[in-house]
């Protein structure tokens, strides 16, 4: 069985010592679509309260409307792919493609400067349902002018906070308990893999922004029940903190609270953490008083912001990264393996007539040589090819998401969040079983990368 760890940079597992997972969409999985359909509704019914039109109430979850990686464009209603350069590649203005010439009218410079405002980044799954739901105001609001919508700036504020209450007043969570089967995947081969890291002297811990309650909720249902060689999660993990407030737990200095786990009580921590529950803290505290380096410990996440790429930043932790959509991209990106091949041919079908036609313009430039006729025939023919090219490159693209496409490539480049992946991600992977299947000595070896100089011959 191919291994379905991808490697970014080397990493050697005998030298990690403790194993920190985030818990939400990482140790434990959600059936995500049913979440976000959840997610979706609550959302809508907070607009409503707000005085929103009740027209909204017709909507329904479609998760054709969006990818993880996305961009929104809070002031002009636009959703955005990027690549690793951050240049526009594919846009949406509620359910409709935004074309060529209208993205020259609005995007001046088509390269987004993420760090000026104005954008929001749909970079969990937790605000994959946000970017549908805003789309589809979008679509909405142009559709009836005469309804009280707000701005398309306004609208996105407001989707961002109704899905931050959400989250926050337990209006997901208390649906979530009541039917713990729909939203959450038990899996029995995980705790497995865990029980067998931790023979290999592995220290496990968690590190999740969940509250108490709703952690033991979880662990409770999908881990305690699996465990073969301990009588509950509690023995199985070092130490579970949670409400870490990440990802200011890797760069700020809140501090520890010591948790009972049998209550969720809390007491201050005057002494050196030992192994136990604790709530908020953070990375530098951790790591000293536990007498580990950063490099002994490896962390694993789903959020590229919040778990990876301001760790990485700011302190010296290895990490990998869990992304849930690389299994149906791999499965997708075999199926387009025959039309990939087809392009490539009429690429290579295509060369000869680019050379001859560089010469004859060429001559016409320099030396007042014209061959229109031939210069003609040339530029039919290349138009004739890149014709056929395009249809087979919109029929890979309908193999991925309708609307989006592939989510780790954005045209022949990188997407915006392969880029982050590749840079902040030691490793990355579809699940975490897919890591934990593995040797705990595994040794991880990133492939060389060739550079453009080295596979181009001109
Ligand atoms: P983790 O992935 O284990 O760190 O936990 C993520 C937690 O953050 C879950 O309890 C989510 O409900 C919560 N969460 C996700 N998005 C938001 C948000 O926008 N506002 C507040 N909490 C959130
Ligand atoms: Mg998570």
């Amino acid at each position: 069985m191919p291994a379905k760890v991808y490697v970014n940079r080397t990493l050697n597992m005998k030298k990690i010592r403790y194993i920190g997972l985030d818990m939400d969409h990482t140790l434990i999985r959600y059936k995500s679509l049913n979440f976000e359909r959840l997610s979706h509704t609550k959302v809508i019914e907070k607009l409503l309260k707000r005085g929103y039109p009740d027209i909204i109430k017709s909507l329904q979850f479609d998760d054709n409307l969006a990818i993880r990686g996305l961009v929104i464009d809070r002031d002009k209603g636009n959703l955005l792919k990027l690549n690793r350069y951050t240049a526009i590649r594919a846009s949406f203005h509620g359910l409709k493609p935004l074309d060529f010439k209208m993205h020259q009218k609005i995007y001046r410079s088509t390269y987004i400067d993420l760090s000026t405002g104005g954008y929001m980044a749909v970079d969990t799954f937790f605000s994959y349902s946000l970017a549908v739901l805003y789309t589809q105001l979008v679509e909405l609001k142009d559709a009836n002018p005469t309804l009280a919508f707000p701005e398309y700036a306004r609208i996105a504020d407001d989707c961002l906070d109704a899905v931050d209450e959400a989250h926050r007043d337990g209006s997901l969570k208390e649906e979530v308990k009541k039917n713990l089967d729909h939203y959450i995947i038990k899996d029995p081969k995980l705790v497995e893999g865990l029980e067998k890291y931790k023979k290999h002297g592995k220290k496990i811990f968690i590190l999740t922004n969940s509250d108490y309650h709703y952690t033991k909720l979880l662990l409770d249902y999908a881990i305690t029940p699996f465990l073969k060689e301990h009588k509950s999660w509690l023995d199985l993990f070092e130490f579970v903190i949670t409400f870490a407030q990440k990802p200011k737990f890797f760069y700020e200095g809140n501090r520890f609270l010591r948790v009972n786990p049998t209550d969720g009580t809390m007491t201050n921590v005057e002494e050196k953490l030992t192994p136990g529950m604790y709530q908020g803290g953070n990375a530098k505290q951790f790591t000293t008083e536990i007498g580990l380096e950063g490099d002994d410990i490896l962390y694993i996440g789903d959020h590229i912001y919040g778990d990876i790429l301001r760790l990485k930043k700011d302190c010296n932790w290895r990490t990998a990264m869990v992304l849930e959509e690389l299994e149906p991209e791999i499965e997708n990106n075999a199926k387009a393996e025959p039309i990939n091949a087809e392009i490539e041919v009429l690429m290579k079908q295509k060369e000869p007539f680019e050379d001859e036609l560089t010469v004859l313009m060429t001559k016409k430039i320099e030396e007042g040589i014209v061959d229109e006729g031939k210069i003609e025939a040339l530029q039919k023919k290349i138009s004739e090819i890149d014709g056929q090219i395009s249809a087979l490159i919109k029929q890979q693209q309908s193999m991925y998401n309708p609307n989006w496409g592939q989510l780790m490539r954005a045209g022949n480049e990188e997407s915006y969040l392969a880029y982050q992946i590749e840079r902040y991600a030691c490793v990355y992977m579809p699940k975490l079983s897919d890591l934990l299947e593995l040797s705990p000595r595994t040794y991880f070896r990133a492939p060389r990368r060739p550079l453009s100089h080295e596979i181009t011959s001109v």
